[in-house]
């Protein structure tokens, strides 16, 4: 079959040999439940098999590429075709999965978050290896005190560990994207800080980072009615900036906020 990659689904494939063998080397697939996301033409879907998994999952949303992965890999892989983003994770396997995606750049932020936010007491994961464009990534792992903190950094730190595998240059890929990538690697946090609603969480970090260079005092006041209150419990100097503040504080402001409302 010949396909044409389809740009609004950011079809860009991997090619790079070293690059697919150090993908599938991140972590342990031999016996594991593995989940792929986006496979498209299959070349990471086959380094995994390569690695023997107990059994391989792929969701892939376009459905010409589903009907290529399916007469490829009929009888090593479950190929969903279907979008991930409307997937409920919890319901694909009993067992922990350790995924895989290089990820469409256009939902890649979304598909992370929504994985974030919908964790409840336990992982449906062991462990994430994720591939974003290496603007993105930064922004993921960045922490307090630097330019590219923020909202992403803070959400992922709530109950994730994470760390950069490494850069990937466009040449690794076919056809080339315009950009640097990166590969990231996620395991989830032991305890994680609780709060009511990840909701007032997005909510309380949008209001800061919408208005980074100002002082927190602004923002304080519009979240707080008693901002100078919270701002001493917490011991937080308002004429700091939000990227000043620690994510541990942002948990704390959020559970704040939700007693506050009570
Ligand atoms: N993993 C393959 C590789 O490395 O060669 C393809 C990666 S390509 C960047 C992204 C893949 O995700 C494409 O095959 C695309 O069709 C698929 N995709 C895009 N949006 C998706 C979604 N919402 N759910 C599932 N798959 C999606």
């Amino acid at each position: 079959m010949n396909i044409k990659p389809k740009k609004s689904l950011g079809q860009n494939f991997l090619i790079d040999r070293d690059i697919l063998n150090l993908i599938v080397s991140t972590c342990d697939v031999a016996n594991k439940e593995i989940l792929e996301i986006g496979p498209g033409t299959g070349n990471l879907t086959t380094y995994i098999l390569k690695n023997k998994p107990k059994k391989l999952y792929v969701i892939e949303k376009d459905d010409e590429l589903a009907i290529l992965l399916r007469e490829k890999f009929e009888n090593e892989a479950i190929i969903i075709n279907n979008d991930i983003l409307k997937i409920d994770e919890n319901k694909i396997s009993d067992q922990k999965l350790t995924v895989f995606g290089n990820l469409p750049y256009n939902v890649s932020t979304e598909i992370l978050s929504k994985w974030i936010i919908n964790v409840g007491k336990t992982f449906w994961f062991e462990s994430l290896v994720l591939m974003f464009q290496k603007e993105v990534a930064d922004r993921i792992i960045a922490e307090s005190n630097n330019s590219k903190y923020g909202r992403l950094s803070i959400l992922t730190s709530w109950k994730l560990n994470v760390k950069k595998i490494i850069d990937i240059k466009p040449q690794s890929f076919s056809p080339r994207p315009k950009i640097d990538s990166s590969l990231l690697l996620f395991t989830p946090k032991e305890n994680f800080f609780e709060l009511k609603n990840a909701k007032n969480l997005e909510m309380i970090t949008r209001v800061f980072f919408s208005q980074r260079r100002k002082m927190l005092k602004k923002p304080f006041n519009q979240i707080f009615m008693n901002a100078k209150d919270v701002a001493q419990k917490f011991n937080i100097n308002l004429n700091l900036r939000p990227q000043n503040l620690e994510p541990e504080i942002y948990f704390k402001l959020t559970k704040e906020y939700e007693d506050l409302r009570g």
